[in-house]
């Protein structure tokens, strides 16, 4: 997953719909891809060399889409369902053309092989789908508070901390590698971390707020 910092890490997740999350077996793609002869995918977008081709044994060439070039490169065999372009290094199955040529989001590739091969797309795991949502939510939202307690650690205010904290012998490499932090006293943490909007995403996540009260925040 790609990583992302700070407050995207809320907003990608927030703005998420619901078909990122849609799962797929590795049967119900392996059937679609077996059905659609991946020719019939690029051949779409391209024009077969006619020299270099050879449609009868499934091998296809054609000047890469994903570069410009004036001799075909790019080359396409439908037995094993791949494609491959000696020019720029380019290579995939049908999702990976349609999702790196076109942008197309990943369950749309899929949706479009499966119109191809006459098969119906399977029902969504609803209950399947909520708890990947909600743990791949709970992974970005520690991460996000982890990074706020660290950075704090370096702050001004973490001054005091520093100083305990080398006076229990603790060296910066083992600050750096436990991820050790400080939770300012004068913050109340989730909203620190995250502004009003997140707040109550960081508590039902388990972030609980730090009051001035309490000596620490908590996790989950
Ligand atoms: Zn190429």
């Amino acid at each position: 997953m790609r990583r992302l910092a700070g407050r995207a890490v809320i907003a990608a997740y927030m703005e998420a719909s619901p078909e990122v999350f849609m799962r797929f077996s590795n049967s119900f793609l392996d059937e679609i891809r077996d059905r659609v002869p991946i020719s019939d995918v690029i051949g779409k977008r391209v024009t077969w060399d006619r020299k270099k081709t050879n449609a009868s044994r499934g091998d296809y060439w054609a000047c890469c889409p994903f570069h410009g070039e004036k001799s075909p490169s790019f080359h396409c065999e439908d037995r094993k369902g791949r494609y491959h372009c000696f020019g720029c290094g380019v290579s995939g199955d049908h999702f990976r053309f349609l999702t790196d040529l076109d942008g197309m989001a990943f369950p749309e590739a899929v949706q479009q092989i499966a119109d191809l091969a006459g098969v119906a797309m399977p029902q969504p795991d609803v209950e399947a789908e909520k708890r990947d949502r909600q743990r791949i939510g709970l992974q970005d939202v520690m991460e996000v508070a982890t990074q706020f307690f660290q950075d704090q650690l370096q702050t001004a205010n973490g001054a005091k901390a520093r100083a305990y904290l080398r006076d229990r012998g603790l060296t910066g490499r083992t600050i750096e590698t436990f991820r050790l932090g400080y939770a300012p006293e004068s913050l109340q943490c989730a909203e620190g971390v995250f502004g009003r909007k997140g707040r109550a995403e960081g508590s039902d996540r388990g972030l609980r707020s730090c009051r001035p009260w309490s000596r620490h925040s908590r996790f989950l």
